[in-house]
């Protein structure tokens, strides 16, 4: 008999539903199914996948109730941030399948002058099976971030969804197979850690992974073994910056938002603030005042829930009496907030660099908030972090250009994790927070290999690539390539003589 396991409602410790632990035979046997199914899904044309796509996007869409219900159930957030997510996912998915074919079909490329004889173009064909591996705290979003750039790039997927939310995975891969029908181009496969290692193993072409980043390391020497490329978005320690011109009331909201909604469970959350000394103090205030009265619970009028990984309230607690340990000061909450099952928003400031608040994710709904003399001072230490995944900028006069100081994959200027919201925009992090990139035309491309094609259009007047090639040939190359460049650098701009090649 098959093993199962159930997921819990994190508000109550209900059973949500029951799941199979599924091993390594199943999950080989999901990627051989997933392996037939893409033969028939990459022979479509693009026209024809998005046809599909975008009848399960009407899906979706149609039955958005059902699965808000279902995230609800699973990670506790209220109902209104689950429909967020869902909504965002189904404009990712509609940009994907509607762009699929601008980004990834056949184009010309000029062939340049010594290979003028050529025709030369690229395309971009997909890699054959993808196997995504999803996180709980956005368990549509996230995942959906790879799952729908993969299937409109001509991919199938094994999707192995957290284990705090594999009822999303199923709702989801369901929904897929009735809007297509008879080809499992979008599978799921529910187990803990190990089915997700299985997954890396059983013959998939490529594995876009969410989580953290000692998971994805391993992630990684797992797919090493096989060579097989992976996307890894491991989460981060965004730091939003306060500038002196900004718009302080509207930093401090977004601050608040981007550092308590989801209770903090957001990869792109902001975790720290760097704010300006001349309105350091407004800010602050500000802040304290908004997050104060943010409701926590799981009642109708709850703006946070509960924490949807029991073992994440131990690390934020620690995070919290670390840092309180070495001087921090608590402006609202503090370690006693942290609860059972829920976490009260925090506010500390005056953190010092070295505290875990500041150096490691907390994922949790709290803020440090430091302050700095001037915005040099707010770029050196938003960037003196391992990670670096979103940031924000609040700045009347010059937020594009510190925005583009900082060391992370996304900026938001005088808005808040805008960035998601915008389809065709890249989305991915730098160190730490991994690399590859979901959304967008690069997160087209990430699930596709370029294809090169040359077709020789008639016989080149000078023959390069062949045993016959005469020294006059070469002679003729030597000067075509000196006319062409050898005025650069300190070259003299015409060369009296040319000189022989060899
Ligand atoms: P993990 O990185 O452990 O898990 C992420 C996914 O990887 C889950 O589906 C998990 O399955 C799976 N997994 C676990 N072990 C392996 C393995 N050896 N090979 C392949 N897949 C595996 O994250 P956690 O959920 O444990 O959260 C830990 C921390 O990660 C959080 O505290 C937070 O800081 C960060 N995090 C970041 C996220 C982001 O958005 N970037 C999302 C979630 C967490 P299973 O759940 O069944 O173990």
């Amino acid at each position: 008999m098959t093993a199962t396991f159930d997921s819990l409602d994190p508000a109550t410790g209900d059973v949500a539903g029951t799941y199979p632990e599924q091993g390594p035979d199943e999950v080989r046997a999901a990627v051989t199914r997933a392996q037939e199914a893409a033969r028939w899904w990459s022979a479509l044309s693009f026209g024809e996948r998005a046809e599909h796509l975008t009848r399960w996007k009407g899906v979706l869409t149609r039955r958005m109730a059902q699965l808000v219900e279902v995230v609800h159930a699973e990670t506790g957030k209220p109902y209104g941030d689950a429909q967020l997510e869902v909504v965002i996912a189904i404009d990712h998915l509609a940009w994907a399948a509607s762009h699929a074919k601008k980004v990834l079909g056949v184009r010309n490329r000029a062939p340049g002058l010594l290979m003028a004889n050529q025709a030369a173009t690229v395309e971009y064909l997909p890699h054959g099976v993808v196997g995504v591996i999803g996180p709980w705290n956005y368990p549509v979003f996230t995942p959906m971030g790879s799952i729908s750039y993969a299937l409109a790039a001509g991919n199938a997927v094994v999707f192995k969804p957290s284990e705090y939310t594999p009822g999303v995975g199923v709702w989801l891969a369901n929904s897929f197979a009735e809007a297509v029908p008879g080809h499992p181009v979008f599978q799921v496969v529910t187990g803990h850690g190990d089915t997700g290692a299985a997954l890396c193993r059983a013959g998939v072409n490529k594995v876009a992974f969410t989580g953290s980043t000692r998971t994805g390391k391993r992630v990684m020497a797992a797919c090493a073994e096989n060579l097989i490329p992976v996307i890894i978005e491991a989460g981060g320690k965004d730091a939003l910056l306060v500038d002196a011109d900004a718009d302080v009331d509207a930093a401090a909201d977004a601050a608040v938002w981007g550092a308590m909604s989801n209770a903090g469970q957001t990869c792109t959350g902001i975790e720290r603030a760097y704010v300006h000394h001349q309105v350091y103090d407004q800010f602050v205030a500000k802040v304290v005042d908004l997050a104060r009265d943010i409701r926590v619970g799981s009642d109708d009028d709850a703006q946070i829930g509960p924490i949807t990984m029991p073992a994440q309230l131990d690390v934020i607690r620690d995070h919290l009496t670390d840092a309180v340990a070495r001087g921090a000061t608590v402006l609202l909450g503090g370690p006693d907030a942290v609860g059972d099952r829920y976490v009260q928003p925090t506010i500390l400031a005056d953190v010092p660099q070295d505290a875990r608040a500041i150096t490691e994710e907390t994922f949790g709904p709290t803020l440090t908030i430091n302050k700095v003399a001037d915005m040099d001072e707010a770029v050196t230490l938003a960037n003196a972090t391992r990670y670096g995944l979103g940031s924000a900028v609040f700045s009347a006069s010059r937020g594009a250009a510190l925005a583009r100081r900082l060391r992370s994959g996304m900026t938001s200027v005088n808005s808040v994790i805008a960035f998601v919201g915008i389809p065709s925009l890249p989305f991915g992090g730098v160190g730490d927070s991994g690399f590859g990139r979901i959304h967008g035309p690069d997160g087209l491309k990430e699930f596709t290999y370029a294809k090169a094609v040359t077709r020789q259009r008639f016989a080149a007047p000078l023959a390069l690539t062949t045993f016959s090639r005469q020294p006059k040939t070469d002679a003729q190359v030597a000067q075509a390539i000196t006319v062409l460049h050898g005025g650069g650098g300190t070259l003299p701009a015409k060369p009296k003589r040319f000189p022989r090649p060899w």
